[in-house]
């Protein structure tokens, strides 16, 4: 009936079924264990007619042409530009800290003097991890880097992690690094914004093809199984020779035979107000109060315009718990030492499985943006030959 199978309707899914169908002529059925399409992308209009994002707000950014291009075939975009306020000691200040944030944070005198500093140092326009300032050799940039530290990093990260900054991989803090701007925008990416209509529109554009079959509610780690020793794949019992794409978590693939992969998690808790809008920004970021890391509004992200009633959600970050009834979806993976050698033994096991590619968050246990995934799924679609 098939001749590729794809595990999962999120980014990664959708694009390689969409390119797998089209350009290649593939019957292609995919699987999804949810009751909807689009992954952690996935919108609804809540109770009060809000648009909101049911997996946590998502705002899209890049800097690839290659992808805005291909997903403008399926959307018209709203040209959003996502900006963050950090409550600090009872202020709302600019995140990622910039100029600006300097000179609310210092008194006048100090934060013109800093200022210097900071940009003969490094140039305007310059983006800097908060881990590396910290490093500097001048005394009066590691008092910024300090400052900025305490009361934007070591809590939130405390919060969204259980880790300190310097204890989880680097290149997560560097996403928010120090920037030596006025430019108060969360992204500087040459494209950002929301798709006009939603995501789900979005995807609902992008899997309708006549090659591709959508079976939602089905958990495909119950029809599919691998044998690691034959290097075989079987879907319903039988052989499956044909491309499957598996963008689910591996160790579920592998029926945790050698242990749960860690990840993150967060609970959402959306609220409604009778008001226009409840924050200034999209977003407001609580480093140091609070037990969530952040609120937002999304009235600011999708620019819908309803009249004294407003949406906002709360993340309340988590230890990832399969079998729980909160924090069961891994949204965030854990890259120490010790969980990339439990995800590269899960991988080695599936060597020799040429038909299977794994792709996404999740299968590849990466930190992907949604652009990234987009081109990944493509450029997974070029190579896979068919
Ligand atoms: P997913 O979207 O997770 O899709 C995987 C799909 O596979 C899911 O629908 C899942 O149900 C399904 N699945 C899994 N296992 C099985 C199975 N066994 N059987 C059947 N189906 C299965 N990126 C940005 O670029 N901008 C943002 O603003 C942004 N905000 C984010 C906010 C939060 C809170 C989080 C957690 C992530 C955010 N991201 C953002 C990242 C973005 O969510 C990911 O890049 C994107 O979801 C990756 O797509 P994917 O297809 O790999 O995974
Ligand atoms: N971060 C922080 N304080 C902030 C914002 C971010 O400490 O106000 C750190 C935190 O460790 C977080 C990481 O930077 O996990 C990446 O932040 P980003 O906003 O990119 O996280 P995401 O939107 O992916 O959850």
């Amino acid at each position: 009936m098939f001749d590729c199978i794809v595990v999962g309707a999120g980014f990664a899914g959708a694009v390689i079924a969409r390119e797998l169908a089209e350009k290649s002529n593939k019957r292609v059925l995919i699987i999804e264990k949810r009751n909807h399409i689009a992954g952690n992308m996935y919108d609804c209009f809540d109770s009060s007619g809000i648009l909101i994002h049911k997996y946590g707000p998502h705002i899209f950014h890049t800097y690839s042409k290659r992808v805005y291009e291909y997903l403008s075939d399926y959307t018209s975009w709203n040209n959003y530009q996502h900006e963050v306020a950090g409550s600090i000691d009872g202020k709302l200040v600019p995140i990622p800290f910039n100029l600006n944030t300097l000179k609310q944070v210092f008194d006048a005198e100090t934060a013109v003097r800093l200022k210097e500093i900071l940009v003969s140092k490094h140039g305007m326009e310059s983006r800097i991890p908060i881990l590396t300032l910290r490093q500097d050799e001048n005394p009066e940039i590691r008092k910024v880097a300090d400052y900025v530290y305490e009361k934007i990093f070591i809590n939130y990260t405390m919060k969204q992690w259980g880790l300190k900054p310097e204890e989880i991989d680097p290149q997560v803090t560097a996403r928010v690094p120090v920037h030596i701007s006025f430019d108060n925008r969360y992204f500087q990416d040459e494209y950002q914004g929301l798709p006009e209509e939603g995501y789900t529109r979005l995807f609902e554009r992008l899997l309708n093809h006549e090659n591709i079959t959508v079976r939602l509610n089905t958990n495909a780690c119950d029809l599919i199984k691998i044998d690691t020793v034959k290097k075989k794949l079987f879907f319903e019992g039988e052989v499956f020779n044909g491309p499957v794409v598996y963008t689910g978590a591996i160790d579920e693939l592998l029926e945790y035979r050698l242990g749960v992969l860690p990840y993150r998690s967060l609970d959402f808790k959306f609220e409604t107000y009778e008001m226009n809008y409840y924050q200034p920004k999209g977003t407001v970021n609580y480093p140091n109060d609070m037990l969530y890391t952040r609120i937002t509004e999304f009235k600011h992200l999708t620019g819908q315009r309803i009249e004294g009633k407003t949406t906002i959600v709360k993340e309340y970050p988590m230890e990832y718990n399969r079998t729980g009834s909160v924090g069961n979806i891994p949204f965030y993976p854990i890259f120490t030492q010790e969980n990339m050698k439990m995800y590269n033994d899960y991988k080695n096991m599936l060597e020799g499985i040429d038909n299977l590619f794994l792709l996404g968050r999740l299968a590849e246990y990466k930190y992907y943006n949604m652009d990234a995934i987009v081109e990944s799924a493509l450029n997974m679609y070029n190579r896979m030959n068919v």
